[in-house]
């Protein structure tokens, strides 16, 4: 867990000011018969990204429960995280047409990388497709493997999900975010949401003067409103299709739009996609494009509370945790009905859905001139929030996954 950031160490019992002391205890017993059992969660990045969100999280609690927990961050070069994420697009349902060598550059990595991970816990998680083919080190006896996808699978492209679904097949569970992404399996598919941690840096309340700090040290106006997206610099965020959105509502609200993000260690792609938003950006002094450091969640959450409106207008999206973490600060929310937006934004009632550029500038223009219903739509994302997408269900999830495997063995 080296190279893993763990920053937060929040003990389980200051949520219970936030979720009732009973959820907390229900916790602590649901893990008891798990004490000192040695867990493994595997993914390809320690920072950037949804899934490093949560696993950040996840370990430190998973260790206040006295459970053995690891996070092992699997090794690979350009070529591997090309292909990759060609394989990530292309299950999300981009055309792609994968040459013969993609598959054996994949499987390569992983072969190299089950010589050095320490792969022998008892439960292993591996996160997404990348690490999905470590299944081969699975030591013989009581291991239970379980593969999570955050991927939309509805339309996956079918030469990549042939490729990888006997090796989903190998497991002995797999967990969707949604009841629509899951595939036709030999093995039992869960269903878990995944989670923002309410406590967190990203998530806390903040001071009003860090807020306006935040705002100077960018050169944002606080006296104007502010849209919003916080995305990694990747097409599937659209952010050309962002700025393109701003334009039409620039046309009748004076306003500015901040774009920030920072590159995942594992996406080759971030440059030319920050390229083509600068040009499409033109030198617009109220457009702020801002390269985040990659671990910056006290900088990206004032910039979501200073937000008048928080957009996420992706073309695919496995879940899209910035959606949650602008719901938990009560923001109106305008995002694309993709992948799983929809189970976080009920149209018209915890924020508005769009399907394109005009859609989406059409749906700020309306939060921007029925400021009661922005507010209104805001705090009921916030009790959605709450109710379905906090830490501490999915934790829950993870334990009481945990022993039913242990049970069935
Ligand atoms: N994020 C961040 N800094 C950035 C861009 C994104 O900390 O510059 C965080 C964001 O707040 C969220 C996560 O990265 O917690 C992105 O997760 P999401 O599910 O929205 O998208 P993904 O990147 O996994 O596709």
């Amino acid at each position: 867990m080296s190279e893993t950031i763990l920053t937060d160490r929040i003990p389980l019992d200051e949520y219970a000011g936030l979720l009732g002391a009973a959820e907390i205890g229900e916790l602590r017993a649901l893990s008891r018969p798990l004490v000192g059992r040695e867990v493994c969660m595997v993914n390809t990045t320690a920072v950037g990204g949804g899934v490093a969100e949560i696993l950040n999280r996840l370990v430190p609690l998973m260790e206040e429960l006295d459970i053995r927990i690891r996070w092992e961050v699997m090794k690979g070069g350009e070529d591997f995280f090309e292909v990759t994420k060609a394989f990530h697009n292309a299950l999300h349902g981009v055309a792609y047409n994968p040459r013969k060598a993609d598959f054996g550059i994949f499987l390569d990595y992983n072969a190299r990388n089950r010589a050095h991970l320490d792969l022998g816990a008892e439960f292993t998680v591996i996160h997404d497709p990348q690490p999905m083919a470590l299944i081969e080190a699975r030591p013989a006896g009581k291991a239970h493997w379980v593969w999570r996808c955050h991927i939309d699978l509805s339309r996956p492209n079918e030469d990549v999900w042939n490729f990888l679904s006997p090796i989903a097949g190998r497991f002995d569970a797999s967990i969707f975010s949604s009841p629509e992404f899951a595939r036709q399996l030999p093995i039992p598919q869960y269903l878990f949401y995944p989670s923002i941690d309410p406590l967190s840096e990203k998530n806390r309340d903040l001071d009003a003067a860090y807020i306006q700090q935040v705002l100077a040290q960018y050169k944002i106006d606080p006296d104007r409103r502010i849209l919003t997206q916080i995305s990694r610099f990747d097409r599937l965020k659209d952010p050309v299709g962002v700025i393109r959105a701003y334009r039409i509502v620039k046309r009748y609200f004076d306003c500015q739009l901040v774009l920030a993000g920072g590159g995942a260690a594992d996406d080759p792609e971030g440059r030319v996609v920050l390229q083509n938003v600068r040009r499409e950006a033109d030198g617009d002094p109220d457009i702020h494009v801002l390269e985040l450091p990659a671990w910056s969640p006290l900088e990206v959450n004032a910039l979501q509370r200073a937000s008048t409106v928080v957009i996420q207008k992706s073309l695919r999206e496995g879940f899209g945790l910035t959606v949650a973490e602008a719901l938990w600060k009560k923001k109106p929310v305008v995002a694309s009905a993709v992948g799983g937006i929809p189970i976080q934004v009920i149209h018209k009632h915890t924020g508005l859905l769009a399907h394109s550029v005009e859609g989406t500038a059409y749906q700020i223009r309306y939060l921007l001139s029925h400021p009661d219903i922005a507010a209104r739509l805001g705090e009921q994302g916030h009790q959605h929030v709450r109710a379905n997408f906090l830490i501490t269900q999915n934790l829950r999830r993870y334990l009481t996954l945990f022993l039913l495997l242990d049970s069935h063995s």
